[in-house]
């Protein structure tokens, strides 16, 4: 008997964008301990229910579709807000998928609880904003994200960390002070903000974006302090990249 996926809030069925090298399912689980005024998923923010008794339609596709899918992503809103995420993904590895994790990293117990086998971790600007720009409510936000951060760290080439270089919540200051943070992370992309979906703030879409030539520099500043510093959408190397992750599988 499968777990119920609570919380569950939608379910990419076949992707072969969100886990580096591997086509994979992505889980969507509702509920965020931020609000970021770019968040393009707010419909997802408010945790709820198991959507509409999804789990057992996925319980079987998973089960079915072993042969053809590597791994599983658990995304959200926030999924280690979930305090069952844990028994999911041991359920989830159990049936012989990998586990990739996206999180913002302010519950770091659970990505120690999950142990992924990849890990995307998105930080988002100096920790001293993220109260007063991501409607953070919890307390100790910077010894949480450098305790994230450190396991991003020992993870290697298995993790990355992301930054959304949104306006006004990423700047040269915020840059310097990822940079002393992030020191010895393997990878690092920036990414402009998306305004194509409909952002939770919807007026924020209209505040002029950050030129292109100002997120060359923040990769420069960045660039000193971390392996590899990519900015999204250009071209790179990705060979790099991806060679790391089928190391990582073989091992
Ligand atoms: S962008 Fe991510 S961290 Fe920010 S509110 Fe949306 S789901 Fe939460």
């Amino acid at each position: 008997m499968r777990s119920r996926l609570i919380g569950l809030a939608g379910c990419t069925k076949t992707s072969c964008i969100d886990f580096p090298g591997t086509v994979s399912t992505v889980l969507f689980f509702a509920g965020c301990n931020l609000r970021c005024p770019y968040c393009h998923n707010p419909h997802v923010l408010e945790s709820g229910g198991e959507l509409g008794g999804a789990s057992e339609g996925v319980w079987r596709f998973l089960e079915k579709r072993r042969s053809l899918i590597d791994g599983v992503v658990l995304s959200g809103g926030e999924p280690t807000i979930n305090p069952h995420l844990e028994k999911f993904a041991t359920e989830i590895a159990s049936l012989g998928y990998r586990i990739k994790l996206d999180t913002n990293g302010l519950t770091p117990e659970m990505i120690e609880r999950v142990a992924p086998d990849y890990l995307a971790l998105d930080v988002k600007t100096d920790p001293a904003r993220y109260s007063t720009h991501l409607g953070a409510s919890c307390s100790d936000i910077e010894a949480k994200l450098r305790r994230s951060v450190a396991i991003a760290r020992a993870m290697g080439d298995r993790a990355e960390v992301r930054i959304t270089v949104a306006p006004g919540i990423v700047d040269r200051a915020a840059v310097l002070v990822l940079g002393d943070m992030l020191k010895g992370i393997k990878t690092v992309f920036l990414q402009p903000m998306s305004r194509r979906a409909r952002l939770l703030d919807p007026a924020f879409g209209n505040v002029p974006a950050v030129p292109d030539a100002e997120i060359r520099h923040y990769r420069d500043l960045l660039g000193g302090s971390v392996g590899k510093c990519i900015i999204r959408g250009e071209p790179v190397d990705a060979s790099v990249h991806y060679a790391s992750e089928r190391e990582a599988k073989a091992a």
